[in-house]
């Protein structure tokens, strides 16, 4: 059987644009299948680490934003800053991102069908999905991936869930650090995006409030007082999402599919564009079984270092957070830039 296009990928969310573009400019004939059109909104703390940066400027991307220094942690009566040795990040509206992927992967020539995948068919040779025979198929639709469960590598999670709820306001930004404020149960990001926009993402368990989290942060709740919401409150979530492993023959998942630890590091959207590229590599390569090691390389620091804060912070010893940061600025400072890399 002969393929329509070398690969499919199926979500065309930030990660699944990232890899038609890589696809592209590695001269791979590509189609993005994905339900949803027009710039796609998503609960996000929108911060792109220094590393995030040269991945999208190496696609031709050079997305609208804030720019980001560092990170605080704060409790109201501590805090913690580090400053990123490795250059700045960006703080980034998802819409603005999407937008400028999305233009990107058009200009290089890369097929867009609209369209949910519900289905596939995968044999030695290649994949059937949506009447699209492809040499290949990245699922990247995200936290909740249908691929993966299709290509029965899901893997069922335990234990204590946590989520994400996402809202602007239209205030001008007071920081150019992220802010990371470690409330009782839950911690608040803001993140500027625009000189009159901030985002704030609530990271914690289920039946967190937005409204009521915010209010219990007085110093939070009096930079607020009396801007404008200017998004809906979004949700995601439950962040830990895992697969038995992130390929099965030509079936390769990226981004959020391949499996998720907890947005509290801020690191998705690096990972993912990491991922994409390396999935790319795979496809040339013409040997599936290099993408599983890859993406454990690419991925450990990410899902050592994000285990372990995310165990702490939902055990006795999250209040002593914030103070061990500021007591160890040097052990604070390398964890924060292992994962700004
Ligand atoms: C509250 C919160 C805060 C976060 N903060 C940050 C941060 O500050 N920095 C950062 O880097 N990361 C952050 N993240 C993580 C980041 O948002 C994700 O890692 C990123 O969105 C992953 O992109 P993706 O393209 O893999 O998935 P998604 O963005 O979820 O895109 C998946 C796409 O697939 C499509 N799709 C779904 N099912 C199907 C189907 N069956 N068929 C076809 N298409 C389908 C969807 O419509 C969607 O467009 C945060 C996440 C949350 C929840």
């Amino acid at each position: 059987m002969t393929n329509d296009v070398d690969v499919v990928v199926v979500g065309g969310g930030p990660v699944g644009l990232a890899a038609a573009i890589e696809a592209r400019l590695a001269g791979l004939t590509v189609v993005v299948v994905e339900p949803r059109v027009g710039a796609i909104d998503k609960a996000c703390g929108e911060g792109l680490m220094p590393g995030a940066l040269p991945l999208l400027a190496r696609l031709g991307i050079d997305p609208p934003g804030m720019p980001l220094r560092g990170v605080r942690y704060t409790n109201g009566h501590r805090h913690a800053d580090h400053l990123f040795r490795t250059g700045i990040g960006r703080g980034v509206r998802r819409t603005a991102l999407h937008e400028a992927l999305a233009s990107r992967a058009r200009e290089l020539g890369a097929e867009r069908a609209v369209g949910r995948v519900e289905h596939f068919d995968h044999d030695a040779t290649g994949v059937t999905v949506n009447g699209i025979r492809a040499g290949w198929l990245f699922g990247a639709d995200g936290l909740h991936s249908t691929v993966r469960r299709l290509a029965r590598l899901e893997r069922t999670v335990s234990g204590r869930r946590r989520f994400g709820l996402r809202r602007h306001f239209e205030v001008e930004p007071w920081s150019d650090l992220i802010e990371v404020h470690w409330a009782r149960r839950a911690e608040v990001y803001v993140t500027p995006v625009s000189p009159r926009l901030v985002g704030l993402a609530v990271l914690g368990a289920r039946g967190s409030r937005f409204e009521e989290t915010i209010a219990a942060i007085p110093a939070l709740a009096a930079r607020l007082d009396g801007a404008r919401p200017a998004s809906t409150v979004l949700g995601a979530g439950p962040f830990r999402q895992q697969a038995i492993r992130p390929s099965r023959g030509r079936v390769l998942l990226v981004g959020d599919a391949s499996g998720y630890v907890d947005a509290i590091t801020g690191e998705g959207l690096r990972l993912g564009f990491d991922e994409a590229s390396i999935a790319v590599e795979t496809v040339l390569s013409g040997d599936p079984a290099g993408y599983d090691n890859a993406w454990t390389r690419s991925t450990r620091d990410f899902r050592v270092l994000t285990n372990g804060l995310v165990r702490a912070a939902m055990s006795p010893l999250r209040v002593g957070i914030v103070p061990l940061a500021a007591a160890l600025p040097g052990v604070y400072g390398s964890v924060v830039e292992r994962l700004a890399r």
